[in-house]
């Protein structure tokens, strides 16, 4: 046999989650990285090019015109001021005389400043940027006063805060992530669990009534079913039909054990009867004559009915039966068969009405004939006075033929359960009115076989019995 790898419904569905959360967390994480890095860079290098136009715009205002020179006191002071922010500045006069460089004044601080900011963008940011410089005129009354030159990490650079602002999102960015991380395996452990319980449960469900079933039909089992109720359509669906499935095994073992109780109960009266009979013959009790024979003969006749009728049912039930379909008349099988109890109606004194009419029809003569055969037996054993109404009438595609009677009808709650086996409206299940109690078992599964329906309901009538409207659709 081969193994094929397997994975719990549970564990598929949280790493499905798991999966799936995490790559959602991956991608909003990149996204955001993506877009507010970028909108921060811009702001810093927006940042960079105003503190560029500052430094210009503070040496401009420290030009003297009277001496037409800047005051070298306060550039060295502004200059070494902006060299600790990383911007190294040299300034040239108007005659291209140096006046002031950062380098030249503090060399060590500018090659001191320039590392950390170099050691920050790359360690930290993975820049690997280079030295810039850009110059720019210093103009005093729309003349040029000088120039100065600043020289910067570029293309930007951050500075210490806002390395500081950059570290600190970062990390909480991360502690989002992880604490996220964790709520949604948490979730998907939670999620996956819910879903795969019922079904674990359902699977140990279907196992136990397996388990059960199969040790047969004692009384004592245990009924088993889902009691738990889910809030998942498919879930409450999935136990529910377990349930149902329970239910139909039960039902089905207990007709069977009905079946078979029936059976044996049905076969043991004429039994009884023939023993009694015979061993009163043999202890010389009864003379063995004619009517003690007759009586005998009567039985056997009734068990070797019984027999037939089953092997028919069991065969009509299994499909083992096949149906011999001709052409004919319907309306000729229903009269046929009507005319055969007219002379039993009559003694009664029942009235027995036709009102039929020409319905062809392909289907199996004989068995059609037993339908109505037992139908109308019925009809007649079960009506004291009154009438058997017999007609024909088309409907949608098919023909109805109905047999109403007078007599004693079925009971409401009864009318589900006279097209079964040995079921009888007179729970006393004797056998006074002389059938087998499997007539209508017999039509049904005629008609059933034919594809078409029989159904009986009660009809109130003129001397206020109920009486029964039997109604076969073919
Ligand atoms: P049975 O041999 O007992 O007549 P059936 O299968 O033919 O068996 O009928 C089953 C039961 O249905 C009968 O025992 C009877 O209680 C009821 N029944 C059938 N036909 C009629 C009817 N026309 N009127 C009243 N009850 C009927």
């Amino acid at each position: 046999m081969k193994h094929r790898f397997t994975i719990s419904l549970q564990n598929r569905l949280a790493l499905t989650y798991a999966l799936f959360i995490s790559g959602a967390l991956g991608l909003l994480t990149a996204a955001i990285n993506l877009f507010t890095g970028a909108s921060f860079n811009a702001l810093i290098k927006e940042n960079i090019h105003q503190k560029n136009e500052e430094i210009v715009r503070v040496i401009g205002s420290l030009y003297n015109p009277l001496t037409g020179r800047f005051d070298s006191l306060t550039v060295e002071a502004m200059g070494m001021y902006f060299v600790h922010e990383g911007y190294i500045i040299s300034l040239e006069d108007a005659w291209g005389n140096l006046v002031w460089n950062a380098r030249s004044c503090d060399m060590q601080q500018c090659v001191e400043v320039l590392k950390g900011i170099r050691s920050r963008m790359e360690a930290q940011f993975r820049l690997n940027g280079r030295m810039q410089r850009q110059g720019y005129p210093v103009f005093y009354n729309g003349q040029i006063a000088g120039t100065v030159s600043i020289e910067t990490y570029g293309p930007f650079f951050y500075s210490e805060t806002e390395t500081q602002f950059l570290t600190s999102i970062n990390r909480l960015l991360l502690m989002a992530g992880l604490i996220l991380s964790l709520l949604s395996g948490g979730i998907a452990f939670g999620l996956s669990r819910s879903i795969a319980k019922p079904v674990l449960n359902a699977a140990e469900a279907a196992r136990a009534i397996a388990r059960v079933h199969s040790r047969g039909t004692n009384p004592e089992r245990p009924v088993i079913r889902i009691r738990d109720q889910y809030h998942t359509g498919e879930l409450q669906d999935l136990s529910r039909s377990i349930n149902e499935l329970a239910a139909a095994l039960e039902a089905g073992e207990r007709r069977q054990k009905q079946l078979s109780a029936d059976i044996a109960h049905e076969l043991r009266t004429p039994l009884t009867c023939l023993q009694g009979n015979m061993e009163a013959m043999i202890d010389g009790v009864y003379t063995p004559d004619k009517e003690h024979l007759l009586s005998c003969h009567e039985e056997i006749i009734r068990l070797t009915h019984l027999v037939e009728d089953l092997h028919v049912l069991t065969g009509l039930e299994g499909d083992t039966i096949k149906l011999n379909k001709t052409s004919f008349d319907l309306a000729t099988v229903v009269q046929t068969a009507a005319e055969q109890f007219r002379a039993a109606a009559h003694e009664k004194g029942i009235a027995l009405q036709l009102n039929l009419r020409e319905s062809p029809i392909e289907a199996d003569h004989d068995r059609l004939t037993q339908v109505f055969m037992n139908l109308l037996s019925n009809a007649v054993k079960y009506t004291d006075s009154g009438t058997i109404r017999v007609s024909i009438e088309k409907g949608p595609q098919r023909w109805d033929s109905i047999i109403a009677d007078t007599g004693m009808g079925i009971p409401e709650g009864d009318i589900p359960h006279v097209f079964e086996r040995f079921y009888r409206t007179d729970k006393s299940r004797n056998r006074s009115t002389g059938g087998t109690g499997i007539g209508l078992a017999i039509a049904a599964a005629i008609v059933a076989a034919h594809g078409g329906t029989i159904t009986v309901e009660n009809a109130g009538n003129e001397k206020g019995g109920s009486g029964s409207v039997f109604r076969v659709a073919l």
